[in-house]
């Protein structure tokens, strides 16, 4: 398949297009602006909000005018990366396309294909004459990428429809159903200090940090579900232990890079009054039990490792480091539950990831990540931390909160899905719940205050390594793709 080729595909075309407008996340405003002016040369309706969201009308075409109304829904920002010493600016200079056989990816970047193959079909729809369709609200929003603040301040009022295709899904065959919801906490645990100094003489000792690494980590949301080592978690049980052996005073600790990644590191510098060998000795029979729990996931590369720190002039005092430890110990990590809905897939339904461990100035800061597709239990997830970070004095802040999208198996979008999928390509899609975010769960939360009753469905071609300089979009799962959206709504405008 050459690129010309490719191009000639009328949502190809406005891919292109779109990768020749910069829109990196908080600086979609070029691309916003050409919507506007893409309806406007079409004569469709179009409203652009203060936060740059675009929504674009479309009437049914000939026959189709009452048919239900169908929204279609993409985000325009991209994450933008580059490969490392690449001078690319994403603010000024279009993207790169690589057609390569059946793929198609960006020079030396990420391609943005998550999200604007939603914009394409949505524009080829918009554009076209000889598509039947039923009647059409096109929603695009801005800042998905960081936070979804365009889909929160999207004032959902404005949409008549009952159906709502979301087309920010990255596997083939698989339709979304139902996301979760999350928050953040912070819990910041006062600590107090003593002077290295003044330590009695039997307690002072070497400086030594012992480091629990070479776990996978992964996606808090997506890959909670594989029961991965949590490094945190690990070395609060070292660290509890050390405790309790030796005479031993807690430094610093740091572990954790993202509260939306398990944490793959994490390590501690303590003052320890054991030698080395003896010390490597407890290390190893930690690593061999943790590597022994976690065989079935990611326990083959597990180390816990010694090595030298430098003196520090303070250390954390016994109280303090018993109530840092009893918390990280005590603290809700992993599956707390899964969704018994869906029962086409293992899904999980709750979950919290310890994922960061901080020293600020006189506190040791603990980071969560709490999903959940129940609001209920999501709360009640969170208020465990509350009363946690009560227990040990710590003060607990939430923020980052998104609703969940629950499972609807009244769906009137499923099931036709399900049957134009079956009845294009002879084999049944799957049906599948996300254990992350989705726009959808915001849109669904907006609908219910209105008291509009909302069908949704999630798809989308095959995405691979989307946020990466990698991500590739598969052409021909593009184009079944792009087949099964026009029957789909060739078969809702057939209801009219
Ligand atoms: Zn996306």
């Amino acid at each position: 398949m050459n690129s010309e080729y490719c191009l000639e595909k009328p949502y190809l075309g406005w891919f292109a297009k779109i990768c020749s407008i910069p829109h990196e996340s908080r600086n979609e405003r070029r691309l916003s602006d050409f919507l506007v002016s893409f309806a406007k040369e079409r004569d469709l309706f179009v409203s652009q909000d203060a936060a740059g969201n675009i929504l674009i009308k479309k009437p049914g075409t000939p026959g189709m005018e009452k048919a239900p109304t169908v929204i279609l829904q993409g985000h325009m920002d991209m994450v933008c990366v580059k490969e490392n010493g690449l001078d690319f600016d994403f603010s000024t200079t279009p993207l790169k396309l690589v057609f390569d056989g059946d793929k198609l990816r960006a020079e030396g970047t990420s391609l943005g294909a998550d999200n604007g193959i939603a914009l394409s079909y949505a524009l080829a729809l918009l554009d076209s004459r000889d598509i039947p369709h039923p009647p059409l609200e096109a929603v695009f929003t801005v800042e998905e990428e960081v936070g979804m603040g365009g889909a929160s301040a999207f004032d959902a009022s404005q949409l008549t429809a009952s159906l709502f295709i979301n087309m920010d899904s990255e596997e083939e065959g698989v339709f979304c159903v139902s996301c979760a919801g999350g928050r953040r906490s912070r819990m910041s645990i006062p600590v107090t200090f003593e002077k290295t100094e003044a330590m009695p003489n039997e307690e002072k000792g070497v400086f030594r940090r012992v480091t629990v690494g070479g776990l996978a980590g992964g996606h808090s949301g997506l890959e909670i579900i594989k029961e991965r080592g949590n490094a945190n978690k690990l070395l609060a049980r070292i660290l509890d232990d050390l405790m309790r052996k030796v005479p031993c005073h807690m430094v610093s600790l740091n572990g954790g890079t993202a509260a939306n990644a398990i944490p793959k590191e994490s390590s501690a510098v303590l003052v320890l009054h054991a030698d080395d060998k003896a010390l490597r000795k407890e290390l190893d029979a930690w690593a061999d039990a943790f590597r022994h729990e976690l065989r079935g996931a990611d326990g083959a590369g597990l180390t816990v490792m010694l090595s030298e720190a430098e003196r520090a002039e303070r250390v954390l005092t016994a109280e303090s480091a018993n109530r840092v430890i009893s918390a990280a110990l005590l603290i809700p990590d992993g599956i707390a539950s899964m969704d018994m809905t869906i029962t086409s897939q293992r899904l999980v339904e709750s979950s919290n990831n310890f994922a960061m461990i901080r020293m600020e100035e006189d506190n040791v800061v603990f980071h969560c990540q709490t999903r959940s597709s129940s609001a209920s239990r999501k709360d009640a997830l969170c208020r465990q931390l509350d009363v946690l970070g009560n227990m040990v004095g710590a003060t607990v802040e939430h923020s980052g909160d998104y609703p969940a999208w629950e499972y609807n198996p009244d769906s009137k979008l499923q099931p036709l899905f399900e049957k134009a999928y079956r009845d294009l390509f002879g084999k049944n899609a799957r049906v599948e719940g996300i254990h992350a975010g989705l726009e959808c769960g915001l849109f669904a939360e907006k609908f219910k205050n209105l008291g509009h009753a909302m069908d949704f469905l999630s798809f989308g071609p095959d995405v691979v390594g989307a946020h990466s300089t990698k991500e590739t979009l598969y052409l021909a799962s593009a184009e079944r793709s792009w087949n099964l959206l026009k029957e789909v709504l060739r078969r809702i405008g057939e209801q009219g």
